[in-house]
C-alpha cells in the first residue's frame, strides 16, 4: 500500500499570523529561545492570543539542538500550567523541543487531553512544521534521538517570511541547503511516491530559484517567502517519503563535532549523490533535466546535479569537503567507525537507495574528508 499524509493545516502569507485568533484553547504555551524574546518576535504571538482572549506562559529556555534536559524541563512546566496549546516559534530547535514536550506531556498524563500544536519557523529550513519527527541530543553521550510519532505531527503551520527576514547570511544558506537536502532525498528515497515527488519537485525548483537571492539579499522577500514555503513542501515531501544517508551522516557529525545540521548536509550531499548514482542516476538525472542542466545521458545528470551542487555551496561560502569543516583530522579519524555505526542505526538509513555497508560508510566519509 502506498500513503500519502498531509494533516496540517497550512497558513502562509501576510496575515497568516491571524490565525492564531481562532484557535480554541484555554492556555497557551509558548516555546522559544531568548533570541526570539530579545528581538520581540514573541511579543507579535502574545499580542494575536491576547487578542483572542487567551492567556499564556512563555517557556524561552530551549537551545540549538535541544537536549534532552532542556525538553523534560519544559514538559514539568507545561504540566503544572496545564495549558492545551502549545506554540512553537523559531527554527528546527523550538519546533523539534515543541514537539518532544507535547509527546511527553501526552505519555505522561493518564486520561490525556486534546492539545493543539502551532508552529511558527523563523528559518526556512527544517521544515518541522510539518513533519511528525523531531531530533532531542542527548548531551552526556553525544548522540542525536529522532523521535517519529504522528502525535508529533503539528496541527497548523504559520508561514509568516518576515520571521525570516533578519536572518544572518551564512544562516539563510546552511538552512537552505537543508531545504535542498531535504527535497532531493525525499525525491530518490525507497519510499518516494508521485505524491512526495511532486512536493520534492517543486521545492527542488524553488531553492535553485531563491536561496542565493534571499543569501545575497536579506530583503528580498519574493525569496524569502518562496523558500520559506519550499521548505515546508520539502517537509510534506520527506515526512511521507523518509530521508538518506546525508542526514544520517549529518546527524552523527552534529552530534560529535557540533556542526549546525544544514551545513553539515550541505558538504555531505555531493558526496552521497555520487555514492547513491549507480542505483538511482535516473532521479538524478531528472532532476538535472527540472534545473535544465545537461543531461542527455544518466552519467551527465548526475555529473551536472553534483557540479550545481558544489557550486551552490561555494557561492554561499559554504565548503564541498569535511575537511574543511573546523574538525581535526586526527579526531574525525579516531571518530569513523563511531559514525559509521551511527549512520547504520540512523532512521533516515532506511529511505536511503542503496543499502550501504560499514565499510562503505567509511570510504564515504574518508572520500567527503
Ligand atoms: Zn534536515
Amino acid at each position: 500500500m502506498t500513503q500519502f499524509c498531509g494533516k496540517t493545516k497550512i497558513c502562509y502569507g501576510e496575515d497568516a499570523m491571524d490565525a492564531l485568533e481562532n484557535l480554541n484553547a484555554t492556555k497557551a504555551f509558548i516555546v522559544t529561545d531568548e533570541f526570539m524574546v530579545k528581538v520581540g518576535f514573541v511579543d507579535r504571538v502574545k499580542s494575536h492570543l491576547d487578542r483572542n482572549g487567551i492567556p499564556h506562559v512563555v517557556f524561552a529556555d530551549v537551545e540549538s539542538d535541544p537536549s534532552l534536559d532542556t525538553v523534560i524541563k519544559g514538559t514539568r512546566l507545561f504540566l503544572e500550567n496545564k495549558a492545551d496549546l502549545i506554540i512553537a516559534l523559531g527554527g528546527g530547535s523550538p519546533i523539534d523541543a515543541a514537539k518532544t514536550i507535547t509527546y511527553f506531556a501526552h505519555k505522561a498524563s493518564e486520561n490525556p487531553i486534546k492539545l493543539t500544536l502551532v508552529a511558527i519557523p523563523t528559518t526556512s529550513g527544517t521544515g518541522s512544521e510539518v513533519t511528525s519527527i523531531a531530533v532531542v541530543t542527548d548531551k552526556q553521550n553525544e548522540i542525536k534521538i529522532p523521535i517519529s510519532d504522528e502525535l508529533l505531527l503539528p496541527d497548523v503551520a504559520i508561514l509568516d517570511a518576515r520571521f525570516t527576514r533578519t536572518l544572518p547570511a551564512s544562516v539563510t544558506a546552511a538552512t537552505g541547503m537543508d531545504v535542498l537536502t531535504h527535497a532531493i532525498e525525499a525525491y530518490t528515497s525507497r519510499e518516494a511516491n508521485v505524491f512526495t515527488s511532486i512536493y520534492a519537485k517543486y521545492a527542488i525548483r524553488y531553492v535553485f530559484k531563491y536561496l542565493f537571492r534571499a543569501y545575497n539579499c536579506g530583503d528580498d522577500m519574493e525569496a524569502r517567502e518562496n523558500m520559506l514555503l519550499g521548505s515546508c513542501m520539502a517537509g510534506m515531501a520527506f515526512n511521507n517519503s523518509g530521508l538518506g544517508i546525508t542526514h544520517s551522516i549529518a546527524h552523527s557529525i552534529g552530534g560529535i563535532f557540533h556542526v549546525p545540521h544544514g551545513l553539515a548536509n550541505a558538504v555531505i550531499l555531493p558526496h552521497v549523490i555520487r555514492f547513491n548514482s549507480f542505483d538511482v542516476g535516473i532521479r538524478y538525472q531528472k532532476i538535472a533535466q527540472i534545473l535544465s542542466l545537461p543531461a542527455a545521458t544518466v552519467e551527465e545528470g548526475t555529473a551536472s546535479l553534483i557540479d550545481a551542487v558544489c557550486k551552490m555551496n561555494s557561492s554561499m561560502n559554504i565548503p564541498n569537503n569535511i575537511g574543511a569543516l573546523k574538525i581535526q583530522e586526527s579526531e574525525f579519524k579516531a571518530h569513523l567507525d563511531t559514525i559509521a555505526g551511527n549512520v547504520l542505526n540512523d532512521i533516515c538509513t532506511e529511505g536511503n537507495p542503496r543499502r550501504p555497508s560499514h565499510s562503505d560508510i567509511v570510504d564515504l566519509l574518508q572520500q567527503a574528508w
